[in-house]
C-alpha cells in the first residue's frame, strides 16, 4: 500500500476562492481530497494537482468520512446538502460547514443534521483565502467536541490556529458576526475617511501610513475595553464619552461642509449622545456597549 492511500480522506464542497484554498491546503498536506462545485470546471487545477473530481455532491460526500462545505452562505449550503441523495450519503459521517451565515442558521442546520444522523460542526474562517495553509489562518468551530477531536488532525492540515468555541452550534457564527461587525464598521470608517481626506486635498496614499498608525492603536484599546466591559466598570478618566462626542462632531461638520454623507459618523455620534444624555458622559466609550441592548 502506498503512503498516499494511508492518508485520511476529506471532501470539499464549494470551490470559490476559499473552497479552492481549503482543498489546495488538504492536497498540499498529502490528504486524499475529493472536490465538487455546483458550476463544473472550477476543480480543474485541483484535479491536476491530484484531487478526485466528483460528478455529484452525493458522490463527493461518499468518498470521505469528513466533508468540508464552503459556499457563499447557508442558502447555498442547503441547496447542496438538503437533498435526499446527499442526506443519505452523509448519514453517519461528519460535516464541517465553513460557509458564513447567522448563528440562527447554524442552529437550524445543526438540527437538520441531527435529524439525519449527520455529525455536524459549524465553523467560521476569520482570515482571507491567501492565509489558508499558513500560520496566519484562524478557524473557529462550534458543536459537539467528539467529531472535532476525531477530525482535528485533518482540519489542522489547513494551517493556522483552530479554536473550538463551544458545543452550542451557533457560537462560531456568533463570533464571526461580532468580529465582522468590527471589520465592516472599520471599513465604513476608512472609506469615509478617504472621502473626507480627498476633499481636503489629501490623497489615499498620503493618508495610508497614518491610517496604519490608527489601526495599531486599537488592539490594546480593545483589550482594555473588553476588561472594562467584563468588569462593568467604565473608567473614562483618560478619554470620557464627552470628549469622543466633541471629536465626532468635528468629523460630521467637516464632512457635511464638503457635501459628504456623514451618516455613519452621525450614527456613532448619536450613540455617544444617548450615553451622555443618560448621565454617562464621564464614562469610557465602551459604556455604550452596555446601553445598546436596552433600546
Ligand atoms: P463566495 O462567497 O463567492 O462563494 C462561492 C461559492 O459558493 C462557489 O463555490 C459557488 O458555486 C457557491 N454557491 C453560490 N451559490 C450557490 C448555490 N445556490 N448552490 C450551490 N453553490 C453555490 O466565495 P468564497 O469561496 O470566497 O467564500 C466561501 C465562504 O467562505 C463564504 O461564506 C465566505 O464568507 C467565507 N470566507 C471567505 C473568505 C475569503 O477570503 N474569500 C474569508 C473568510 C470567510 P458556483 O461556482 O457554482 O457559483
Amino acid at each position: 500500500m502506498s503512503s498516499r492511500t494511508e492518508q485520511p480522506a476529506v471532501t470539499v464542497l464549494g470551490l470559490g476562492p476559499m473552497g479552492r484554498s481549503l482543498a489546495g491546503a488538504f492536497l498540499a498536506a498529502g490528504l486524499r481530497t475529493t472536490v465538487w462545485n455546483r458550476t463544473p470546471g472550477r476543480d480543474r487545477e485541483l484535479v491536476a494537482r491530484g484531487a478526485a473530481g466528483a460528478r455529484s455532491a452525493e458522490e463527493a460526500v461518499a468518498a470521505a468520512d469528513l466533508t468540508v462545505v464552503c459556499v457563499v452562505n447557508q442558502d447555498a449550503a442547503d441547496a447542496i446538502l438538503r437533498r435526499e441523495a446527499v442526506e443519505g450519503a452523509l448519514t453517519g459521517r461528519t460535516v464541517v460547514n465553513l460557509s458564513a451565515d447567522t448563528p440562527g442558521r447554524a442552529r437550524d442546520t445543526a438540527q437538520w443534521a441531527a435529524g439525519h444522523g449527520i455529525r455536524y460542526l459549524d465553523g467560521a474562517i476569520m482570515t482571507p483565502a491567501d492565509t489558508i495553509g499558513t500560520p496566519d489562518a484562524v478557524f473557529l468551530y462550534s458543536g459537539p467536541e467528539e467529531p472535532y477531536r476525531q477530525h482535528g488532525s485533518v482540519l489542522r492540515a489547513l494551517g493556522g490556529t483552530h479554536h473550538h468555541v463551544g458545543e452550542e452550534p451557533g457560537r462560531a457564527a456568533a463570533h464571526d458576526i461580532a468580529l465582522l461587525d468590527i471589520f465592516w464598521t472599520a471599513m465604513a470608517g476608512f472609506v469615509h475617511a478617504l472621502a473626507v481626506a480627498r476633499a481636503e486635498g489629501i490623497t489615499p496614499g498620503e493618508l495610508a501610513p497614518f491610517a496604519r498608525g490608527i489601526a495599531q492603536i486599537l488592539p490594546p484599546v480593545f483589550e482594555a475595553s473588553a476588561r472594562e466591559a467584563d468588569s462593568g466598570s467604565y473608567s473614562g478618566e483618560d478619554n470620557p464619552i464627552t470628549s469622543a462626542l466633541s471629536s465626532m462632531a468635528h468629523i460630521v461638520r467637516t464632512s457635511e461642509a464638503h457635501g459628504i454623507d456623514a451618516s455613519v459618523m452621525r450614527a456613532a455620534e448619536g450613540l455617544a449622545r444617548r450615553a451622555v444624555d443618560r448621565g454617562h458622559g464621564a464614562d469610557g466609550f465602551v459604556r455604550i456597549a452596555e446601553l445598546l441592548g436596552r433600546g
